[in-house]
C-alpha cells in the first residue's frame, strides 16, 4: 500500500514536471519565439554572440534574465561559484573547450565573469577546512580554484563577520577567475591584439544592483600555457 501511494505520488510529481515544461515552452513560443521571426530566422543559420559569460549555476542568477541577453547574444558557461579554472587540459577540459570555442570560433568580444550575493559555492570555499581535507566528491575540489581569493580575504578582512568575508570573497573570486583567463593562450592573444576584453561583474540580488569592473593586466607578451 505504501509503495502504491509512493508510486501515485511519483506519477503526480512527474505530471507536474511535464506540465511545467509544456506550459513553459508554450509561453516562450508564443511570447518570444513567434514574436521575433527575424531574430530566430537569423539564428537558424548560426550564432555570433558578442559576449561569453561565466555565471554561477545558482537558480537565482540566470544571466539571460538578469542582463536580458536575447538568444544569440551570450555564449554562457555556468558552474558552481562562476569559476574560471586555470588552463589544464586534463582537469578542466570542459571549461577550456568552451573558452577555446568562444574565442577562436565565435570570436566573442567580451568575456564577462559574474559573481553574485549569497553564493553557496563561495560560502563552501570560505568554509573549507584549513588542513585541506574534503568530504565531498567534487564540490570542494572545484571551489578550491578560488583559494587565492579566500587567502586574500582572510588576510585583509579576517576580523569581519563570516557573512561579510563571504561577500568580499564573492568579488575577489571573480578577480581570480579573470587572472586565470590569462593562462589561456588564445585569450592572451585576443587581449594583446585588442580583439577581446575581459570584465568582472557582480550581481547583488539582496539590494538589486549590478556592477562591473575591468582589471588592468598590462599584457604585452603571449605566454605558452
Ligand atoms: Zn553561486
Amino acid at each position: 500500500m505504501a509503495n502504491a501511494t509512493a508510486a501515485v505520488t511519483g506519477e503526480m510529481k512527474q505530471l507536474a514536471v511535464d506540465d511545467k515544461l509544456k506550459t513553459g515552452f508554450t509561453q516562450f513560443k508564443k511570447e518570444v519565439y513567434e514574436k521575433k521571426p527575424d531574430v530566430f530566422g537569423e539564428l537558424k543559420d548560426g550564432q555570433s554572440p558578442k559576449f561569453m559569460v561565466f555565471a554561477c549555476s545558482d537558480s537565482r542568477v540566470c544571466p539571460s534574465h538578469v542582463l536580458a541577453f536575447q538568444p544569440g547574444e551570450a555564449f554562457a558557461v555556468r558552474n558552481i561559484a562562476n569559476m574560471v579554472p586555470p588552463y589544464d587540459r586534463a582537469k578542466y577540459a570542459g571549461v577550456g573547450a568552451a573558452i577555446e570555442y568562444a574565442v577562436l570560433h565565435l570570436k566573442v568580444k567580451i568575456i564577462l565573469v559574474v559573481g553574485h550575493s549569497r553564493c553557496g559555492g563561495i560560502k563552501g570555499l570560505m568554509s573549507l577546512k584549513d588542513d585541506g581535507s574534503t568530504s565531498t566528491d567534487f564540490i570542494e575540489d572545484w571551489v578550491k580554484i578560488g583559494l587565492p581569493a579566500r587567502a586574500k580575504v582572510q588576510a585583509n578582512y579576517g576580523d569581519l563577520p563570516f557573512a561579510e568575508q563571504c561577500s568580499k570573497c564573492e568579488k575577489e573570486a571573480v578577480n581570480v577567475s579573470l587572472g586565470n583567463l590569462l593562462t589561456y593562450p588564445f585569450v592572451r592573444e585576443g587581449l594583446i591584439n585588442k580583439t577581446l576584453t575581459i570584465q568582472g561583474g557582480y550581481y547583488n540580488f539582496v539590494t538589486g544592483s549590478f556592477e562591473t569592473w575591468g582589471l588592468d593586466f598590462n599584457i604585452t607578451q603571449p605566454v605558452k600555457a
